[in-house]
This record gives C-alpha cells, structure tokens and sequence, in this order.
C-alpha cells in the first residue's frame, strides 16, 4: 500500500543537497514500525543510495513534564532503537536544545525529515528550524488519520463541522503498508557521530530531574509499540470494541481501550489502530470508537493548530467567556485549595476516585475526565484558576498529557466545542454535569470500589 503523499509538507524550498546521509529527527512519533515519517525517509535515502540517521532529543523543559512521562517514553524508545538499529540505520540521542541538535546534524545531511505536531511550539520550532536549512526539509504527519493540514483550513467550532470533513477522506488516509520499507544503505561507524548519552544513561539521569516525587512512575502501562499492539488485540479480543457504543462511556464497565498514553507518545499509529478495527469488526461499536480515534481526536488537533490560546481561558469562544464572567460572583458550595485537589480531598467520593486513578495509573476514564473538569469549575474561586488547575494536573499526572486532546478536553468542559445549555448558577449556559446525572447511567459505586482496590504499585522507580 503506498502512503498518501498529502501526508508530506514541505516546510522549505530547498532541494536535497550533497550529504553524506538523510537525517530524520523523530519527535511525535516514536516508533519503528507503522511510522509514515520514517518510512518515508528510509525511501528516499534508498533513492539518494544514501544510509539514514534517526535522531531523538531529550530537553527536559516543562514544569508539569515529570519521571512518569519520560519513563514511559523513554523505555519505549528502547524497543524503538533496537529495530532501528537492528536494520541498519543509525540512532543518536541528543540532549538539550533541539532546534541546535537538528542544525548541527543536518550539517553532513543531504535532506531532513520530520513528523508532525499540532502543538504551535512544535509548529514553531519546525519553521524555525527550516528557516536555517538550506537543504530540503519535510514534514510527514503520522500521528493523525486525516493530517491535521489537510482536515481543515480554519479553527472549526464544533464536531459537526470536522466530521464530515474528515470522514470523507478517512479512506484515502487508511495507507500503511503492512510491513517498514529496508534501507539499501547500512550505517557504517566510520561516519563518526556521537550520541550524548545512551537512552539508558537518559533514562537514569532523568531520575534526578527537578521532579516532583508525588507523581509515581505508573506500573498499569508498559510502554513501548509492542505492549500498545497487545493492548489493541485485547481491547478487540474481549469484545470490548463491539461494544464500545454501549460501554465505551460507563466508568465501571472498563470498556475504553486505554490506548492513549501510546498514541500520545506516538509508540503506536492511529492509522493502525484505524485499521485493524475495521479489519476486525467494522460493526456500530466500531464505527463509534473510530468517530473517536479519527474525529474527536481531529478536533483536538485542529484546535491547538489554529488556536494559540489552546492552554488557556481565552481559547474559549465569546458566548462561553461571557456567561461564566457573569456568574464570576456566584456563591461556590464549596471551593478548594489546589493541593486539596491534588491529593483527592473533596466531599465528592467520584471526583476523588477519579482524581485517585489519574495519579496512581496515569490515566482517568475518559468520561469521568468531563466530570473531574467541570467540577473543578464549580469549586474554583474563578474560571481562570479553574482552567489554569485543570491543566497543572492533567499535564502533570495523565501519561497522555501534554496532548491536543487534553487541551480541547479541558476546554470542552467550558463550552468549546458546545452549545449553550439552561443558565444555572456558576457555569452559567455552560453545560453542567454533576453527580446524580452520572449516577442515572452509571454505577458509580463500582468504579469508586474499582479505584480503591488500584494499588500505589511503584514508588519512584
Ligand atoms: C477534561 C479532559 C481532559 C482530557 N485529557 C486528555 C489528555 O490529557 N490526553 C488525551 O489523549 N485525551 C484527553 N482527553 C480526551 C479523552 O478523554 C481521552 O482521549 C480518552 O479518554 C483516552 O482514553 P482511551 O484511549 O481509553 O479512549 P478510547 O475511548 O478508547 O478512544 C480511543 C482514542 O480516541 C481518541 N479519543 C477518545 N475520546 C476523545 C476525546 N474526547 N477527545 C479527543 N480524542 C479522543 C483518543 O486518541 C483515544 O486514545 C481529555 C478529556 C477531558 C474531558
């Protein structure tokens, strides 16, 4: 199957120069197999009858990034370098500014390569770094089903809008071959080029990192593209995507398929996951977890790319910032200090049992993910500080923060991406969700039963 070359985007005008290899700077996606960047590169080295280097870099940087989060990428990577240099390509690891360990790579390179991000500080470094290339430089999208370029060309308002757009190039984007191209040209060490470290001398030394030591390394996910591989046959095998209409939404049914903290990292593709659930099933859960996988996810997308506010208040739309300013001086019930929330200490048993398996596992379900948020709305003192905490701790504790999909999530719960619903006091027209509304649908006792039988089970490997 040949990819569909609207995956490529060309971030400059140049041409390959003279080099010595093509250089692929691996950021979003972070794996060997099922990675249309890398594949990509692999073809044209084979094209240039020039050998490939895979670059990563690691910039400890955000206050929120921790040892959960480069623990998992990190012992994913190790699985990642094996197969890439199991084949003959050249893997390097660099630490510190990313944007001089690109350049200064891409000195001996005849063409360089990257995937893509959403992310506009993604977006921004790219087109920073192609502004000193003078050497052609591509960007190839693998970590979306319709690339987020090609979906849309504005900021769409709402799911309904994306959806047809998406879904009616849904079937062009299906597009990887079953098995990674083979590199002609083997990486021989005479061509000398230094790592900074090995991945596992990074994974060591990142132990000590300026990171605070309440968020644990979470034992409920093995990273890496195999273990997000058998965790997609088990979600299949056990029925749970046939029945993902009717479970998928319900905390004490386990129906999710807790694939995100690898599509976060890129250790497995969406287009795969797009895939093999249509090979397999095809039926109504099917069709509503790809609705997810390919629409909801390519909302979040297109929000953070056209929306340079998506981590604050001011992403959200008129009408949302409006109603709950009015309602800025309404009484709270009850308002808590940040650190209250953080260790689960309100009067609500659910939103602690939520807030209690995002910081032990790393991963909420996804429909208690809309409750934790709106609750935090009613209990913060401002919708600003609401927001401003809603991001610290999904950032923080989920695997899978630091994501499009997080940041449209948490602006979701103040109404982008929705429409205005009946006035009540705090959110104002902003959708409200509380407890007894869950309980109609859910037994919420059983997941609460659920979570407190979750074990702290790695205390800072
Ligand atoms: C307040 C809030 C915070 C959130 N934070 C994050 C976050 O940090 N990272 C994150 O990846 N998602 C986040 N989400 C979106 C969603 O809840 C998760 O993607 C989903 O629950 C992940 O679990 P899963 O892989 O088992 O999902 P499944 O239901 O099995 O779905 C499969 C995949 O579809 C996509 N998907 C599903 N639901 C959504 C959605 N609502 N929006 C966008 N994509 C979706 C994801 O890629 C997901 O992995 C958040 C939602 C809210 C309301």
């Amino acid at each position: 199957m040949q990819m569909n070359k609207n995956r490529i985007f060309r971030l400059n005008r140049e041409e390959p120069g003279k080099g010595d290899y093509v250089l692929y700077w691996m950021q979003a996606s972070q794996s060997y197999y099922d990675n249309h960047a890398l594949y990509h590169a692999i073809e044209r080295a084979n094209e240039l009858q020039l050998p490939l280097v895979v670059l990563f870099c690691i910039m400890p940087e955000s206050s929120t990034d921790n040892f959960r989060h480069y623990d998992f990428l990190i012992r994913g990577l190790y699985e990642t370098r094996d197969a890439i240099e199991g084949t003959g390509i050249k893997f390097i690891l660099k630490w510190g500014a990313i944007q001089e360990s690109v350049l200064e790579l891409s000195k001996n390179a005849a063409l360089v390569i990257s995937d893509a991000s959403p992310l506009p500080h993604m977006v921004d470094l790219r087109r920073s770094i192609a502004q000193e290339l003078n050497i052609q430089y591509l960007q190839v999208d693998s970590n979306s089903i319709v690339p987020f370029i090609i979906a849309s060309d504005k900021e769409e308002s709402g799911i309904y809008s994306i959806s047809r757009k998406i879904m009616s190039q849904l079937g062009d984007f299906l597009d990887l071959p079953n098995e990674p191209p083979k590199i002609d040209n083997i990486w021989t060490e005479d061509k000398k080029i230094e790592s900074s470290f090995t991945l596992e001398e990074a994974h060591e030394k990142l132990k000590d990192y300026k990171y605070e030591n309440n968020c644990i390394v979470s034992d409920y996910f093995t990273p890496g593209y195999s273990a997000g591989m058998r965790r997609m046959e088990e979600f299949f095998s056990t029925g749970k995507l046939e029945s993902y209409h009717m479970d998928g939404n319900d905390p004490a049914r386990e129906g999710k398929s807790l694939l995100s903290p690898y599509l976060h990292f890129g250790q497995i593709s969406p287009v795969r996951v797009c895939m093999s659930a249509l090979k397999y099933s095809g039926g109504t859960g099917c069709q509503a977890f790809i609705k997810e996988l390919a629409v909801r996810k390519g909302l979040a997308e297109n929000f953070v790319f056209f929306n340079d506010n998506y981590f604050n208040i001011r992403s959200l739309p008129h009408w949302a910032l409006t109603t709950l300013n009015e309602h800025i001086s309404d009484k709270r019930e009850y308002i808590y200090t940040l650190e209250q929330l953080e260790r689960g200490e309100t009067h609500d048993p659910y939103w602690n049992a939520a807030q209690k398996e995002m910081t032990l596992t790393g991963y909420m379900h996804g429909y208690m993910r809309a409750y934790w948020g709106k609750r935090v709305i009613e209990w913060s003192l401002t919708p600003k500080d609401a927001y401003d905490r809603l991001i610290y701790l999904n950032d923080k504790y989920q695997l899978d923060g630091h994501d499009a999909n997080g940041y449209a999530g948490i602006a979701g719960c103040f109404g982008k991406h929705d429409r205005e619903w009946f006035e009540k006091p705090v959110l104002g027209s902003v959708r409200s969700m509380d407890s007894s509304e869950l309980g109609w649908n859910f037994d919420l006792d059983k997941y609460v039963k659920r979570v407190n039988s979750l074990k702290k089970q790695s205390a800072g490997k």
